[in-house]
């Protein structure tokens, strides 16, 4: 197969055009709906797409132009698009996300906020808002469950708009009001948002995507807004050279029978090839390493069967790719990666330096006395370091990891009883750990949810403070 001008080649990466895929990232509140609905996009896609259908990658799942502009019919022009489609990543959440888009890098270059709409905005909802807000990252909204209005009558197949249109009088006007609630709620927050086809300019306007991921309804409509806006966006932000030194962001460190500590990693931009020699941000310094495989799923595995790898020689932004090298104990999850071409000492002493100073970017504020804080990646420990720090708690350490005999050991060292605590997110708790908290007056707090902990851990303070006076 050809490596140009092809929806997906034999490595299964996106090449057509003259803009590299855009990477979509899925944000929003717990059980809104994030899941469902890339799954539904993955699996209208299989289903229709005989044009290209999907790509699984290593963490993304890339849709081709083809595949989109069948699913979504009237709506999409291929001819308008010099995008070769879209690459979605697996993971819903936002804590990866939040770090290290800088340097015209991004872990992903657009974003869908996914709100249920009975539900409006909760706090998950707000944090993933404050994200985007800082990183500038252009984003629509998906009103998700309009199928749960009372009285919603299914309308397939045709433009959500329309949809809306058919709707009786009695769901038209409880859907109306959670929807104007929602565009009310996105302009409290500084953007100027409507229902997306009346909606010229998508720069500096939100479109609202009514739709629902359990019937499908309205995601046809999203993706082509996604494809409108990347297609702005991909144009006059991003140069992107697809064949210089691969760029990426590490989203997972996983041990792999067979290869030790892998990264799952994001490419976003340029290429990477087995026996490169790359720098990927680690827990003390930055690790140069050899890639040693490049590994992708089995075309036709099973979503998600990640286990089923093919090695290939060389992947090329945007891809998900699973890196397998020497060396890998110590990298973190949402840390950069990059790739050194050749032996250039200059080269790769000027990326280490870099790699350096974008980690020195993500900035914990760490106090004499304060709470250990573990996180699973660095954008997480980001953003559980910014609601501590909203929430006036101090932090004493902060690191990515699981909880470790050594985190107790530092959390007995805090001067206040209320500062002897862990507070764990989407972090496993070791054994060892484990039995350190038992024999110690350490407490721990683990939770996958960062205001929910921030709130246990404030009722144990105040349940002490009682308890003291
Ligand atoms: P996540 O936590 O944001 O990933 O949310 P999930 O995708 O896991 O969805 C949470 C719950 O809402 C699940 O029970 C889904 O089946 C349900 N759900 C998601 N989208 C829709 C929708 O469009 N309509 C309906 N009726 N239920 C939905």
């Amino acid at each position: 197969m050809s490596d140009t001008n092809s929806d997906a080649d034999s490595e299964g990466t996106l090449d057509a055009g003259s803009l590299r895929t855009p990477i979509v990232a899925v944000l929003g509140h717990v059980d809104h709906g994030k899941t469902t609905l890339l799954d539904r996009i993955r699996g209208s896609a299989v289903q229709e797409g005989e044009a290209g259908a999907i790509t699984q990658h290593i963490g993304a799942t890339a849709v081709p132009l083809s595949t989109i502009s069948e699913m979504a019919g009237a709506l999409v022009d291929p001819t308008d698009f010099d995008l070769p489609g879209l690459l979605f990543i697996d993971t819903p959440g936002h804590h990866s996300f939040s770090t290290l888009r800088s340097r015209g890098g991004a872990l992903a270059d657009i974003a869908v906020l996914v709100v249920d709409v009975n539900d409006g905005f909760q706090p998950q909802t707000e944090e993933a808002i404050n994200i985007l807000k800082r990183t500038g990252t252009p984003f629509v909204v998906a009103a998700n469950k309009v199928d749960t209005t009372p009285g919603w009558n299914p309308q397939e197949g045709q433009p959500i708009q329309q949809s809306l249109e058919q709707q009786s009088e009695r769901a038209t006007s409880r859907l109306n009001e959670n929807l104007y609630e929602l565009i009310g709620d996105l302009s409290d927050e500084g953007f100027s948002a409507d229902f997306y086809w009346r909606v010229q300019d998508f720069q500096s306007n939100i479109g609202v995507v009514p739709l629902s991921a359990m019937t499908g309804e309205g995601i046809p409509d999203l993706l082509t807004v996604l494809m409108g806006l990347s297609q702005r966006y991909m144009k006059e932000e991003m140069s992107v050279d697809v064949t210089g030194p691969g760029v990426g962001t590490v989203l997972e460190v996983k041990d792999e029978q067979g290869f030790g500590a892998t990264l799952d990693v994001v490419l976003y931009d340029g290429v990477v090839r087995e026996g490169d020699t790359v720098v990927v941000g680690g827990r003390d310094e930055p690790i140069v390493t050899e890639v040693r495989a490049l590994l992708q799923p089995r075309p036709n595995a099973e979503i998600r069967a990640e286990k089923q790898f093919e090695r290939v020689e060389e992947v090329r932004a945007a891809a998900g790719v699973k890196i397998a090298a020497p060396d890998l104990d110590d990298a973190m999850s949402g840390a950069p990666i990059r790739v050194v071409r050749g032996d250039d000492e200059a080269a790769l002493e000027t990326v280490t330096q870099e790699v350096r100073e974008e980690l020195a970017k993500i900035e914990v504020d760490t106090a004499e006395d304060g709470v250990v804080v573990k996180a699973d990646t660095l954008g997480s420990l980001e953003a559980m370091a910014n609601a501590l720090d909203e929430a006036e708690i101090p932090i004493l350490r902060a690191e990515v990891g699981d909880v470790a005999p050594r985190d107790v050991t530092v959390a007995q060292t805090a001067k206040e009883d209320v500062h002897k605590v862990i507070l764990g997110f989407n972090v496993d708790v070791l054994p060892d750990a484990e039995e350190a908290i038992e024999h110690t007056d350490v407490r721990l707090f683990d939770d996958d949810v960062i205001y929910q902990l921030v709130e246990e851990y404030e009722a144990y303070v105040e349940e002490l403070e009682r308890a003291q006076q």
